[in-house]
């Protein structure tokens, strides 16, 4: 899998389009996008748009459904090229189209929200909703993924902080990337390409997450506990911050870990710490969580800035925490 990452980068897809030289070309994007960056595709390469509404419930079996049915009628072969072109709803549902339309076709990716680049277009995973969220998927890598940083001059500001919850974790989870935000100066290539790093190593040894790849979850056991308790109205990337505060402040309880890192960190980017939930139901969806062992509290906790371990938490622990931090 080829990841190139820069400014300018997305006028490099003609060349990677030419050298896989596909029968037809089909780029999936969102009414969004579609008003924003398609046509920088459309004048390098010749391809059907297939544009979705935009929105987390059309990351849907519907959805693919319509795509795999306009698919067939434009003649479409495994030897033919899906092109997602948006943030992580669509990079999803595009690879997810591309891993099962005739057992697979090439695949390349344009992410264009900082979720995305950082994280959804990264590591093979392919998903729609069904029940719920990303139930139904399968791994399969791109042949490429084309990151330009560019593309998040358009995107809302609150999109740019929800994927700053994911850089604060890459932050945690290694060094480099930890400095590069203690003297931070704005979004980057650098930065992006850092925390891309991180997430290929890690999966790199584990792509279908039975063992490394899991402490990407770090935050995530208390995040996705919000999320689902707010019936998903809490962005990914701050359920996530506030995560990645609750790990950081059970770590210290349990091995001594210095809090005050990761709430610096959460500070520099105005990311939440705070919530208003009631512990006893986050607790309750953390035992029922899918990542959960038989009903037992698993975390990922730092040790260290570039150093995490897997633990087990007793339920205590974790419900002082919580408590310690309501708004
Ligand atoms: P999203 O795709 O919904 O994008 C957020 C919003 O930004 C949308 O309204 C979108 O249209 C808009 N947008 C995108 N790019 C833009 C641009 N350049 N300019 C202006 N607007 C733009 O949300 P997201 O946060 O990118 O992705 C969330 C999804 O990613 C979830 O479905 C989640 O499950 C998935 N995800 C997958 C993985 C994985 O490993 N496969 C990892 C993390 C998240
Ligand atoms: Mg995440």
């Amino acid at each position: 899998m080829g990841v190139v990452i820069g400014k300018g980068s997305i006028k490099k897809l003609k060349s990677f389009v030419d050298e896989l030289s596909p029968y037809k070309t089909a780029i999936i994007t969102n009414t969004t996008l579609e008003k924003l960056w398609l046509g920088k595709i459309l004048e390098q390469v010749s391809a059907t748009p297939i544009v979705i509404p935009d929105g987390e419930e059309f990351k849907s079996l519907e959805t693919a459904r319509q795509i795999w049915k306009e698919l067939l009628e434009i003649g479409f072969t495994r030897k033919s090229l899906i092109i997602g072109l948006g943030g992580g709803v669509v990079t999803d549902l595009a690879a997810f189209v591309a891993s099962t339309f005739m057992r697979g076709t090439y695949l390349g990716l344009i992410p264009t929200t900082l979720l995305a680049q950082v994280d959804a277009a990264i590591g093979g995973k392919t998903g729609i909703n069904f029940e719920g969220k990303n139930i139904i998927g399968t791994f399969y890598l791109p042949e490429f993924v084309i990151t330009d940083p560019e593309t998040l001059k358009t995107l809302p500001e609150v999109e740019i902080l929800n994927g700053l919850g994911e850089v604060v974790k890459y932050g945690i989870l290694d060094s480099g990337v930890y400095r590069k935000l203690k003297f931070f100066r704005g979004i980057d290539e650098g930065l992006i390409g850092e925390c891309v790093n991180v997430k290929l190593r890690i999966v790199e040894k584990d792509m279908r997450e039975r063992g490394r790849r899991r402490i990407l979850n770090l935050g995530h056991t208390v995040g996705h506990a919000m999320e689902k308790v707010s019936g998903y109205r809490i962005k990914h990337g701050f359920a996530v911050s506030i995560g990645l505060m609750a790990s950081a402040l059970i770590a210290e309880k349990i091995n001594g870990f210095d809090s005050g890192k990761v709430e610096e960190l959460l500070d520099r980017f105005n990311l939440p710490k705070k919530h208003s939930f009631e512990p006893k139901e986050l607790l309750k969806v953390m035992k029922m969580d899918k990542k959960a062992w038989y009903g037992r509290l698993v975390f990922v906790l730092p040790e260290d800035i570039g150093k995490v371990a897997v633990r087990e938490v007793d339920e205590k622990t974790v419900s002082t925490v919580l408590e310690a931090m309501r708004d």
